[in-house]
């Protein structure tokens, strides 16, 4: 009885030991409690077995049987331990890191938001080089050498004796585009420009144009205005009034200026549009009669407009944004409202 009883603790030891090897979640764990340590357990048989036996059995048994009990509730408490070091080292409950994605920078952004909405009216997109010679950038622009108007724009050269520069303006493309193809014509050309300019909180060195043509017989003012106005009232979704006012550009004539009801304070007056309630926004006009002579467009036949607009102006005033640097700053928390 004695030896049988022994071997019988020592056979659930061993199976005890080997099933814990299995245990890798507290489920399973509750199971092998209740298997070998539970009320039902053959160790718990084992002990209410005890009082048929002899002053001296009980005495081997009974320290053996507590043994084993102390050896199980060990083995009991040190899986346990090591389930939950697993369950904090890999909690799937908590929230994850923030996975970032890439995202279009701002810039890029409005230059599509102008494109669609010339796209709705019919322009195609054009592109340029950077590097322009003088001759795209200023001559065939109805300015050449020693015309005043080229104190305008304070150009970088690249070679001035060899008259290659930065081009100053997108206007160039409008020349590339009309010695390639006859009229009738309508595109717009965005890409940057270059100037010596300081860098501070309204100016930039290098900043971003979008340009516009439209050549046709019969293109008269109206319909450049008729374009800007549909163009304005999109891109900044509310109504605002639109002034054209007379200015000056060598390659168009008549020239204007467009100002629009200041978007931030509508018109009332702030220091954005300097209490004036407008703000002065693209420069346009009717293409001059001397770049389409210098193009090999017959000016008797032909007529068009062209305008000019700065895409950081336009993305400043439409999402309120009071300093050009932070555009090209590379901040992530500033991009990434956008
Ligand atoms: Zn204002």
């Amino acid at each position: 009885m004695l030896k049988k009883m022994i071997e019988e603790i020592e056979e659930i030891t061993k199976l005890a030991q080997q099933e814990i090897k299995e245990v890798k979640n507290q489920d399973l764990l509750e199971k092998w409690r209740i298997k070998f340590l539970g009320r039902k357990s053959i160790l718990s048989k084992l002990f209410s077995t005890i009082s048929n036996l002899s002053i001296e059995e009980k005495k081997e048994i009974g320290k053996k049987l507590n043994e084993t009990k102390n050896l199980l509730v060990q083995l009991y408490e040190e899986t346990k331990k090591k389930i939950e070091k697993v369950k904090t080292k890999y909690n799937f409950t908590f929230p994850g890191k923030p996975f970032s994605i890439g995202k279009l920078h701002i810039i890029t952004k409005v230059i599509d938001e102008i494109v669609q909405i010339f796209y709705k009216m019919g322009f195609g997109v054009a592109e340029g080089p950077e590097i322009e010679t003088d001759y795209y950038n200023f001559t065939a622009l109805n300015t050449p050498e020693e015309h005043p108007a080229r104190d305008i724009w304070d150009t970088f050269y690249i070679k001035k004796e060899k008259g290659i520069l930065l081009r100053t303006h997108t206007s160039p493309v409008q020349i590339r585009v009309m010695g390639k193809y006859k009229p009738p014509l309508r595109i717009i050309a965005p890409g940057k420009c270059f100037r010596r300019d300081a860098f501070d909180s309204s100016h930039s060195p290098v900043f971003h144009q979008i340009e516009g043509l439209m050549v046709d017989k019969d293109i008269k003012f109206t319909h450049l205005k008729g374009v800007l106005s549909y163009f304005l009232q999109e891109f900044f979704k509310e109504e605002i009034k639109i002034i054209f006012s007379p200015s000056y550009f060598p390659f168009t004539e008549p020239s204007a200026e467009v100002s629009i009801s200041c978007v931030i304070c509508n018109g009332r007056g702030c220091s954005t549009c300097g209490n004036t309630g407008f703000l002065e926004i693209l420069g346009c006009g009717m293409v001059h009669p001397n770049v389409f002579r210098i193009v090999g467009y017959d000016p008797e036949v032909y007529t068009g407009f062209a305008f000019g607009m700065g895409v950081e102006r336009l993305a400043m005033l439409k999402y309120e944004i009071d300093d050009i640097r932070y555009f090209y700053l590379n901040n992530l928390k500033f991009l990434g409202q956008f």
